[in-house]
């Protein structure tokens, strides 16, 4: 089977149907989805109706935890808690009550995913370094997990040891425990603008990250046009 596994969308509906796109001509017919659909872009009804009709396995993201609730963003930098404001107000009842009811952690096929960490998946702490792997590899249960909520593709391997590395891909080797971010498709922070995802083959064990070009300049428009921060149309650019 293969899946394309895909995150941190927030809301960047230009980014989400060019994946989508390439991920069907590449044959993928599961899809799972790591969270945070909304939050930064202009379009969180669009995606939430697209992610939605996926009917496919979604792990819950801060921001959909926050977007969907009323409780303080006193911890947020202002430029997030800005966009989560925003989204709050875009946001029907049922789309909030949906979001809210996102499991932090689910298992499909032996393969685990979640938001943020292993760990503490419901305190959105971050997988900067192999040390973090090392406490998130510790209530792993399965020899893959797929994660996200950095914005940055990276694999992390245990062997005897933990090792961090890049993520471009890479078969799975037997005996081997993986925690694989797969990037970021609405909001890339690795300092490449384009989405990001990637494809699991589960019969050739193989990995791959995509990397895909968007329409950046309709999602920036948009994002000035509907009164957002144009901090965050500017900062897409530059994938930070
Ligand atoms: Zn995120």
């Amino acid at each position: 089977m293969r899946f394309a596994i895909f995150g941190d969308i927030h809301a960047n509906l230009e980014a989400l149907e060019v994946i989508l796109a390439d991920a069907r001509n590449l044959g993928a017919t599961n899809f799972i989805c790591l969270g945070d659909v909304v939050g930064y872009n202009a379009n969180p009804h669009e995606c939430l109706e697209i992610v939605q009709s996926l009917r496919c396995p979604v792990v819950k993201g801060n921001h959909d935890e926050y977007a969907a609730s009323d409780s303080s963003l006193e911890h947020f930098n202002p430029l997030a808690e800005l966009a989560i404001r925003w989204t709050r107000d875009q946001l029907e009842p049922r789309e909030r009550t949906w979001l809210a009811n996102l499991p932090l952690i689910s298992e499909i096929d032996q393969t685990t995913i979640v938001h943020a960490t292993l760990d503490e998946p419901a305190s959105w702490t971050y997988v900067l370094n192999q040390l973090d792997a090392a406490s998130s590899f510790a209530n792993q249960t399965t020899d893959l997990c797929f994660f996200g909520h950095t914005h940055a593709p990276r694999v992390y391997v245990q062997e005897d040891s933990v090792t961090g590395m890049p993520l471009d891909e890479l078969v799975l080797e037997h005996g081997k425990r993986y925690f694989i971010n797969v990037g970021s498709v609405g909001q890339p922070r690795d300092g490449d603008w384009r989405a990001a995802y990637v494809i699991f083959d589960s019969q050739t064990r193989l990995v791959k990250l995509r990397r895909l070009a968007y329409g950046l300049r309709k999602t920036q428009e948009k994002i000035v046009a509907s009164g957002l921060p144009p901090r965050l149309a500017e900062r897409l650019a530059f994938g930070k």
